[in-house]
């Protein structure tokens, strides 16, 4: 059979989509499929009585590169959606990440001085190096902040003791002696108007797209009617797990319709202590200020608990586990991955790599340019 397709894509997410765009851009003849019963991986929004539901987790756009942000937003207007997440300890709120509200809400302080002065003193505990989460969070912001705001979310999300746990992961989140209350450091931020599928139709837009699809189901004629074949599943699964599975951090969603128009009054609530099963609580509508298109306010709304799970085979892999033991494996499925002569592997599952929605549209332009002549 002659070949039909440049390229066959695996996978309808933000890093198939782009290599997709790219390539009929430039003159090639795409295929896409996605085992999913969407398009989008991840980002997939789902419409629940006019409210864009993150079916797959709660996604906030963020970026400091110039170049990602003028590129995603030819497909989707943004809207000046700010990340201030709500902690929740026990019945107590609090701001985050940890900043000025924070600190007076903990211990009353009032000006940056006695903030700065209270981290101090309790920080004096811990003495060289953080050797692990629970040192580097208290040497970060204290003990206080680390028994209410730290130590029962982070227990839950990675099922294991603050005291094995690497110090790095704390050191993600701003600490601000000013009264700010963005989660995160970027130049742009937001939520795309309409939500993330039509964003991702649109990049898609006049691309043959075949939903329902399992690459491995129908391996061998799906890769006789292409060149090449972009990849972004999991890369163990492409070598049918011969060296072993990698581990990722899975997340199950309850989500619940409520006829009521305002249940937490913010889009995501962190809570904080350790008897609560759940990480966190989000309320999608917040991502848009409770409105619907036409701009007029809704009268339902959704709310999805999060729970943290270990993955197992069968789940959906959402967080890779980037410790020593999974990079070595992933090392060597990586020089397995250099012989297929055929194939790319590319995005968060196909480099088994934890990245966000900004560095994963970089990482495919990147190939695109390599690739696409
Ligand atoms: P995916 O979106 O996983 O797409 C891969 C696609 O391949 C899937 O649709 C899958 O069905 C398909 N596929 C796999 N195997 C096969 C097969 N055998 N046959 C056919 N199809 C297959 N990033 C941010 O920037 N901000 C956030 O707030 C944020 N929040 C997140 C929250 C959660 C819970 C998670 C898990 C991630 C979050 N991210 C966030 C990261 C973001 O989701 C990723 O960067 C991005 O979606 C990765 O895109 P991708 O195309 O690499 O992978
Ligand atoms: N974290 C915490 N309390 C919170 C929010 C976050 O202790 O209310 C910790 C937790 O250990 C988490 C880390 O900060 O893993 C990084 O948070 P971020 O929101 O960046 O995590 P993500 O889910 O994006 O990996």
């Amino acid at each position: 059979m002659d070949d039909v397709y440049d390229y066959l894509i695996v996978g309808s997410g933000l890093y198939g989509a782009v290599f997709a765009h790219e390539a009929k851009k430039n003159g090639k003849s795409v295929f896409v499929i996605d085992k999913r019963p969407n398009i989008g991986g991840n980002v997939y929004t789902e419409n629940v009585e006019g409210i864009h539901v993150h079916k797959y987790g709660a996604h906030i756009f963020h970026t400091n590169h110039t170049e990602v942000w003028n590129y995603i937003t030819q497909f989707a207007a943004f809207n000046r959606f700010t990340n201030s997440p709500v902690a929740n300890y026990k019945g107590e709120l609090y701001s985050l990440p940890f900043n000025m509200y924070t600190f007076n809400k903990m211990w009353g302080v009032v000006t940056p001085e006695e903030a700065a002065a209270k981290i101090a003193e309790q920080r004096r505990e811990i003495t060289g190096e953080p050797k692990n989460l629970e040192e580097q969070a208290i040497s970060l912001v204290g003990r206080d902040i680390y028994e209410k705001l730290i130590k029962g979310y982070t227990e839950k999300q990675w099922g294991r003791d603050c005291k094995e746990l690497p110090a790095f992961i704390i050191k993600r989140l701003p600490v601000r002696l000013t009264f700010d209350n963005n989660y995160f450091n970027a130049l742009y931020q937001g939520i795309p108007v309409g939500g993330y599928t039509q964003m991702v139709a649109n990049m898609l837009e006049g691309i043959e797209v075949r939903l329902n699809t399992d690459y491995f189901e129908h391996k061998e004629e799906l890769d006789a009617i292409a060149e090449k074949v972009i990849y972004t599943g999991p890369i163990d699964a492409y070598f049918d797990f011969k060296l072993g599975t990698l581990e990722y951090r899975s997340v199950r969603f309850e989500n619940e319709l409520l006829d009521i128009p305002n249940f937490q009054g913010n889009a995501a609530v962190n809570y904080t202590d350790c008897e609560t099963p759940w990480t966190r609580i989000i309320e999608h509508k917040w991502f848009e200020f409770g409105k619907d298109a036409q701009g007029n306010d809704l009268p339902k709304t959704v709310i999805s608990r999060e729970f943290s799970s270990e993955w197992k085979l069968g789940d959906e892999p959402y967080y890779p586990v980037n410790d020593e033991k999974n990079s070595a494996l992933y090392a060597k499925y990586k020089a397995l991955a250099a012989n297929e002569s055929k194939v790319i592997f590319g995005g968060r599952l196909g480099e088994y790599k934890y990245y966000d929605m900004d560095a994963v549209i970089a990482a495919a332009l990147e190939m695109c340019k390599k690739e696409i002549s």
